[in-house]
């Protein structure tokens, strides 16, 4: 007999993952969804839909549910996760039939959101669906002994938000959650340009610009990038040069508010954990931890070390995974 499947499920902001127990990771995909407004179905998930960003006639919206980090259209992230997990049903076959699912929701979500997740799991036919906080999941993910009694520091910048988790004998003592990630970040490179140079670009260009010349670190080696967009004057294509140095000034603010947030945290720290974090650190994950220099700007600002996350964009996943294993041991242990 086949046994039911147990898997974990990291609802991003940006990129959804599906992490099997015995596969590892068996999807991730961008959290996009393109819906034909004049039918409501849906026309493409995932990277599929992703590719269709700014590109779309007008009846075909892409749309990204949990952009903001909040749900925002329950009803399209039930069908964007319905077809997901039809899609790990495809790949896993059989031994997706009634599926232990754990899913890690937002710190900052509210019960209402919460249960909205669990709803839209359940109504796919998990079996049992279990909702783990994100900070707890991230920590796992990165190795993080979250078990002991000791301070670990979770730092996990997002698309839409960032949170920062303190974790000490597997439950959050202290955490925050802002609305700026990833998407603020391409945010700003998009106004940037448009006031600079009167040029309009799109969010995946922002994007492209972001991991390609983004530096968190003022002091950087100049680099340049060749931009395309539309002359908002002429209305005609365009091709600038763009510098590193004027992209990290865009994105300075921003990186700023994400500081402030772990600053405000680790004030909040019981003084007793205090000492660990001096020693251990804090340890960084998500997409936004891999923007150039992130490491060194941050250790410089909040002068304790810092770790980058094994795998930045699936500790998440890899956790809530992990997580399902402490979670059946604990029930084996009720009964
Ligand atoms: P979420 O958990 O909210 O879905 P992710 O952890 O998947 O978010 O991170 C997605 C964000 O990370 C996006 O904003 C993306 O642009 C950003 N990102 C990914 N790779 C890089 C990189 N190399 N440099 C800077 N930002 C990056
Ligand atoms: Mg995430």
């Amino acid at each position: 007999m086949l046994s039911n499947a147990e898997i974990g499920i990291d609802l991003g902001t940006a990129n959804i993952l599906v992490y099997s127990k015995t596969k590892g990771i068996v999807l991730n995909e961008p959290s996009v969804v393109a819906i034909d407004i004049n039918s409501k179905n849906v026309v493409a998930v995932g990277a599929e839909a992703k590719e269709m960003v700014g590109k779309t006639p007008q009846n075909i919206v892409p749309i990204r549910p949990l952009k903001d980090g909040v749900i925002a259209d329950y009803d399209v992230t039930a069908q964007m996760l319905k077809e997901f997990l039809k899609k790990v049903s495809k790949k896993m076959g059989l031994s997706m039939r009634k599926p232990t699912v754990v899913v890690c929701t937002p710190s900052g979500s509210t019960t209402v959101e919460r249960r909205a997740i669990h709803n839209a799991v359940s109504s796919y036919g998990a079996k049992h669906v279990h909702l783990i906080e994100e900070p707890v999941a991230a920590a796992i993910g990165a190795d993080l002994p979250v078990d002991e009694p000791i301070a670990n520091v979770i730092v996990d910048i997002g698309g839409g938000t960032s949170e920062v988790g303190i974790i000490s004998f597997g439950g959050v003592v202290s955490c925050n959650s802002v609305r700026i990630g990833g998407d603020k970040l391409d945010e700003e490179i998009i106004q940037h340009i448009r006031k600079q140079y009167n040029i309009l670009i799109g969010e995946r260009t922002a994007e492209n610009i972001k991991i390609e010349i983004g530096y968190a670190h003022p002091d950087h080696k100049e680099e340049t990038m060749e931009v395309r967009g539309r002359d908002m004057v002429t209305g005609l294509p365009k091709t600038i040069n763009v510098s590193s140095s004027e992209i990290y000034n865009a994105l300075k603010e921003s990186l700023q508010q994400i500081l402030e947030a772990i600053r405000a945290t680790l004030e909040n720290c019981p003084p007793e954990l205090s000492g660990d974090i001096v020693d251990r650190g804090i340890v960084l994950t998500g997409g936004g931890a891999l923007l150039n220099g992130m490491k060194d700007w941050l250790a410089q600002e909040i002068i304790v070390p810092v770790h980058i996350a094994p795998n930045p964009l699936e500790s998440v996943a890899i956790g809530t995974g992990r997580a399902l294993k402490m979670i059946s041991k604990l029930q084996k242990a009720a009964k």
